[in-house]
């Protein structure tokens, strides 16, 4: 896929900008603090619909403003395609496929995939683990656009089961408090009860889901990381799922839903929330048999990383048939000239590559005679 424009109106600190893209790579060069990643992020918002800075949309309208607008051209190897994603103050968003407004945020997810690689990606391996269950499930709904309608189902089954073991655990508190004469309702437990039932499907569903994309995913990270470290270290990728289940079976893996949710029952009522359920899933980065995360160097966690980045884009190709474009924040300079050679070598021209950096020294004369080269400064 190919990315022509992108316009942007009232976003983060550009009031009005069009951006034609005529290479397949682009540099954008600028000091700090001028919009070259705000410029990543509007692309990485119309591939996905989040941005990984920030999760409030009054922080992407211009300042002043009460809406901002992103809209792009893109070339598919099936024909055209018109995106506009409207963002307000008030959190509503509107968007538009081809000038239609679509009902559904999923019909508009999987035009346009990008994998993003920024020096906040390392917190993929260093973070904690909400870091690295957004990562599979950006990667899953690009993949999979139905996957967001799943996810966003499981938490509001999440959010309304809380809710109600909230209103137990006060109720046992007010119990406890002679002054107050409560009821115990046994109408309540039949309505958990219906609950665990949607929290076990909603659940599988998910958890089933990042259990796959993981499996596919890993044999391509382990190629990519054992060329960048020169065959020297073994990768190994573990999905911790809180929900532990064997056979990739709906109801085998429901059930072992119910039975966990049974084990702990009496924990969810004391804590007053839900303690089962993807919400609570992981995954383990190994390398030469010890997690990364706590015995990894930097250097080492920076290889994982780009290997997991390399990883996506082939999968993203090989199940979208298309190249997705691959957005690179600032960390080429990041990386040592070996590690940069390595990826530099991995796009070539196969992927469209849009990368920020502040000086152009750390890209040799055969790149920047081939790129296009954007300079920013103060949103323009
Ligand atoms: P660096 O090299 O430091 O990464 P950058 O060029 O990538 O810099 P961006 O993150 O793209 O910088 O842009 C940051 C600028 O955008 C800051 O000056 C910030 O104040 C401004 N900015 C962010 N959000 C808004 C907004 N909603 N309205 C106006 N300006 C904004
Ligand atoms: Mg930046």
């Amino acid at each position: 896929m190919y990315l022509k424009t992108v316009q942007l109106r009232s976003f983060r600190n550009y009031r009005e900008q069009r951006v034609n893209f005529d290479s397949q790579k682009t540099i954008i060069v600028g000091n700090n603090a001028q919009g070259k990643s705000n410029l990543l992020e509007a692309v990485e918002l119309l591939a996905t619909l989040k941005s990984h800075r920030v999760s409030r949309d009054r922080d992407l309208v211009l300042e002043g403003a009460a809406s901002g607008q992103i809209l792009a051209a893109l070339e598919r190897a099936y024909g055209q395609a018109e995106l506009a994603l409207i963002l307000r103050i008030s959190g509503r968003r509107t968007v538009i496929l081809n000038q239609e407004p679509l009902r559904r945020q999923m019909d508009f997810l999987g035009v346009l995939n990008a994998v993003q690689f920024s020096s906040l990606d390392l917190d993929l391996v260093r973070g904690a683990p909400d870091a690295r269950r957004s990562w599979i499930d950006t990667l899953l709904i690009q993949l999979e656009p139905i996957y967001a309608h799943i996810l966003s189902q499981y938490y509001q089954v999440l959010k309304q089961r809380n809710a109600l073991l909230k209103k137990f655990r006060q109720r046992e508190e007010d119990n406890l408090n002679p002054e107050i004469i409560v009821e115990q309702l046994p109408s309540d437990i039949s309505q958990l009860k219906l609950w665990d039932v949607q929290l076990a499907e909603a659940g599988s569903r998910v958890t089933r889901r990042r259990a796959r994309v993981l499996e596919r995913l890993t044999p391509l990270a382990q190629q990519w990381h054992s060329n960048i470290s020169g065959k020297t270290e073994v990768l190994e990728i573990k999905y911790i799922p809180n929900v532990s289940w064997t056979e990739d079976d709906p109801l085998e893996v429901k059930q072992a839903f119910l039975e966990k949710i049974e084990k702990r029952r009496m924990a969810e009522q004391q804590l007053g929330t839900t303690v089962v359920g993807p919400h609570r899933d992981d995954i383990e980065f190994i390398i030469n048999h010890t997690p990364a995360k706590y015995y990894g160097s930097q250097g080492q966690q920076r290889t994982l990383v780009l290997a997991l980045k390399l990883a996506e884009l082939q999968l993203i190709e090989e199940v979208v048939g298309e190249p997705p474009l691959l957005l690179l924040d600032d960390v080429l300079a990041e990386l040592d000239p070996n590690r940069q050679n390595q990826l530099l070598e991995a796009i070539q021209d196969r992927f469209q590559t849009l990368i920020t950096t502040t000086h152009l020294h750390s890209f040799d004369s055969g790149w920047l005679k081939s790129s296009q080269i954007l300079s920013v400064e103060a949103g323009e």
